[in-house]
Order: structure tokens, then C-alpha cells, then sequence
């Protein structure tokens, strides 16, 4: 049998109750980020983040992972550290 690698994932534990008043906010909490967003996460199927390092995995045509790609999306300071710095990534 082959080994099947799995991107590694996280749920990010997302909160949509309140309503954005600008139109750039967190993507798990939803509260307006003020001036330019510091941290990102690859948010994928479920309300996942994906680990940076495994997108190679995640873009792999054979992966036994698929998906809805949400693609690049910018997170509160407060959300980073909840969801752990490692699972950030660079902008687009
Ligand atoms: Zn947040």
C-alpha cells in the first residue's frame, strides 16, 4: 500500500454572528481588521486552514483530499494566535 499524505489541516472554529462593517475582515471571527492584515491562512473546505507547508500536497491532483478553495484570506492578530502563527502564510 502507499502511503496517502494528507495536507495537514485545522479548523479554524469560525464565528460568522457578526456582520462586517468595513470590507476587510477576519476570515474566522469576522471582526474588521484595521489597516493592512498582518496574517493570512489558505482557508479551504470546512473552514480549514491549511498548513503552509503542505500545498504542494493540497494541490496534488491525487490527493485523497479535495476540495472548495477558498484561497488567501486575511485573519485578525487574536485569530492567528488562537489558530497558532504556523498555520499562516504569506500573502498572494
Ligand atoms: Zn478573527
Amino acid at each position: 500500500m502507499p502511503s496517502i499524505t494528507k495536507p495537514r489541516m485545522k479548523y479554524t472554529d469560525p464565528d460568522f454572528r457578526r456582520d462586517p462593517k468595513t470590507d476587510q475582515w477576519c476570515a474566522i471571527c469576522q471582526k474588521d481588521i484595521k489597516g493592512e492584515p498582518k496574517f493570512y491562512i489558505h482557508l479551504i473546505d470546512g473552514c480549514m486552514a491549511l498548513h503552509p507547508d503542505d500545498e504542494e500536497k493540497w494541490n496534488d491532483d491525487t490527493s485523497p483530499t479535495q476540495g472548495e478553495d477558498y484561497g488567501i484570506q486575511p485573519i485578525g492578530p487574536d485569530c492567528a494566535k488562537r489558530l497558532g502563527l504556523e498555520w499562516t502564510c504569506e500573502k498572494e
